[in-house]
């Protein structure tokens, strides 16, 4: 049988590089889900130590070879070196952020309500519960991220905290990072004495195998991070399952920003923003895409501030060609619309797939009037609104659809005038922001970097941060059952010391 073989192409030069990926057939799927299911039976039982082990050994096997990524991941996606190291730098810190998540066992709240044998008129029974991992999980990870949102991501580093294989359906945007992330992992496994079936990943050309991972009876959930499209086409297969799974889709996202009076006038204002709009290319969820103020002369001002800055920017090579497509083609159909109008545009850089930073204006009363215009257009591109009145811009911010961020720029004397929109902004936001820009998010245990559809098809969850490990478990609750048989987080001895919480009250103590 001849294999089938893919490529990765380099964004700078428009080829493709030499080196040729392996397709994995629907045999293969299986094999791997099947070794997960049997990897799950030793591992759903390991405890969190053995586990941050596992997490920190990764982290060290990735960093061993980092040099090396820096030299495929710069080719395959034509980002600079410094935004590759920089993402390394967040990769690790997130594989060992939950490593002393899974260590401390906190996360699996363990809550417990002795028994009142004498209670009248019947003796109540001894109840327990605790978060367990729910089976192999398979992840998809983003070409704008091919490091803390791929192979080795976030998904992958929550999922395998909380005890739970993964398999990974490898972007198609850079395959050669992703096979030296996923020989790192299988070298920690090794290390680590743990099952190969801990992690695996497949390599696809089109979306069958994609498809076909999520519908296999053997996977439990699955974690998505990427676009609109891509995340409602695999959720409406996950919905269509037998036993549908949970679906954590992290999509896309304007993350509008209100400019409240002081902002308009604030010099730092526009470098600021020019800046987050460019970042990466644009390329991240968490692009300030939408940005709202009051009609006026400020406002006028500001405007034209904002097209002589983004003209003065160079707009470098995007990750992929349907990237690139996308965008020139959304960028023509503004020029072409007369709901709203190109303010300006910055030049393109050297290289195939370089792109220009754009910025366009609209009304108020045009925006709402067509809504198609609080689509993403994913790059460096951002539109200015202009409402008449505060009552227009909280009516935009009503029907404006779920947002990974919200931030509000000005001062505190007029955030309070405006409580009302900050208010809304919880409806229809994951994160609040003030006085600051979207882009960059923080790794740590308060973040949460989710938001209502369609930023997210979970909003009840964060695909960043401590509580991203909670998607991938689920609750069990255990019933008089004998102290040998219980998961350590819920024996009396307590030995994980850990606070639970007992007949309702947080403590930390033996039983
Ligand atoms: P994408 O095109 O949706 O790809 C993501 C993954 O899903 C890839 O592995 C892709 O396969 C696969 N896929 C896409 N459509 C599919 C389908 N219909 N059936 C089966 N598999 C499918 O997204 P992307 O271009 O990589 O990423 C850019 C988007 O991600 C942007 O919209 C951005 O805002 C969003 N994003 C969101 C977050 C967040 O946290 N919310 C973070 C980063 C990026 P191939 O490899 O074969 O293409």
């Amino acid at each position: 049988m001849t294999l089938k073989t893919t490529k990765t192409l380099n964004p700078r030069t428009g080829n493709f590089l030499a080196q040729e990926y392996v397709l994995s057939t629907p045999e293969e799927l299986n094999e791997k889900v099947t070794d997960a299911q049997l990897a799950f039976m030793v591992y759903r039982n390991t405890s969190g130590n053995e586990r941050a082990i596992l997490l920190e050994t990764i982290a060290d096997e990735i960093e061993a070879v980092k040099e090396e990524i820096l030299g495929i991941t710069t080719l395959e996606t034509g980002l600079p070196a410094g935004r590759i190291q920089g993402e390394t730098g967040r990769t690790l810190g997130q594989l060992r952020l939950f490593a002393e998540v899974a260590q401390d066992e906190f996360w699996v709240e363990a809550v417990i309500d002795t028994a009142l044998p004498d209670r009248q008129p019947l003796p109540k029974s001894d109840i327990r519960k605790c978060l367990v991992p729910l089976g192999p999980v398979a992840v998809f990870g983003a070409s704008n991220f091919p490091l803390a949102f791929s192979t080795a991501g976030g998904d992958t580093a929550a999922a395998l905290a909380s005890g739970n294989p993964v398999i990974v359906k490898a972007h198609n945007s850079h395959l050669g990072t992703h096979q030296c992330i996923a020989a790192a992992i299988a070298r920690a496994l090794e290390r680590c004495n743990l099952p190969k079936g801990i992690f695996s990943s497949i390599i696809d050309e089109g979306y069958e195998l994609g498809a076909a991972l999520v519908q296999h009876p053997g996977i439990k959930a699955v974690g998505f991070t990427g676009s609109y499209n891509g995340g409602t086409a695999l959720l409406d297969l996950v919905s269509k399952r037998k036993d549908p799974i949970p679906f954590y889709g992290e999509m896309g996202s304007v993350n509008p920003i209100v400019l409240l009076p002081s902002a308009l006038e604030d010099p730092k204002m526009v470098p600021t923003l020019i800046s987050s709009i460019n970042m990466g290319v644009g390329q991240f969820c968490t692009n300030p895409g939408l940005i709202l103020a009051i009609e006026g002369e400020a406002a006028q001002h500001f405007c034209s501030k904002m097209t002589d800055a983004i003209e003065q920017t160079l707009g470098e090579v995007v990750l992929n060609r349907a990237i690139y497509d996308k965008y020139e083609a959304s960028i023509a159909e503004i020029s072409s619309e007369k709901a709203c109008a190109l303010l300006g545009q910055g030049t393109k850089a050297q290289g195939a797939l370089a792109v220009q930073p754009s910025l366009a204006l609209t009304s108020g009363k045009k925006f709402l009037a067509h809504p198609k215009m609080a689509q993403e257009i994913f790059g460096p591109y951002s539109l200015i609104v202009l409402c008449e009145h505060h009552e227009e811009l909280a009516e935009i911010l009503m029907q404006i659809e779920g947002q990974l961020t919200l931030s509000f720029m000005g001062e505190e004397s007029e955030f309070e005038e405006q409580a009302h929109l900050i208010a809304l902004a919880q409806e229809k936001a994951g994160r609040i922001i003030f006085n600051g820009v979207p882009t960059g998010v923080e790794v740590g245990y308060a973040m949460i970097h989710g938001g209502p559809f369609p930023a997210t098809t979970a909003p009840n969850s964060t695909s960043v941060g401590a509580d991203a490990i909670k998607r991938f478990a689920r609750p069990v609750c255990f019933q008089d059952a004998p102290q040998s048989l219980l998961p350590m987080s819920l024996q009396n001895e307590n030995p994980l010391e850990i606070f639970r919480k007992i007949n309702g009250k947080w403590s930390q103590d033996k039983i």
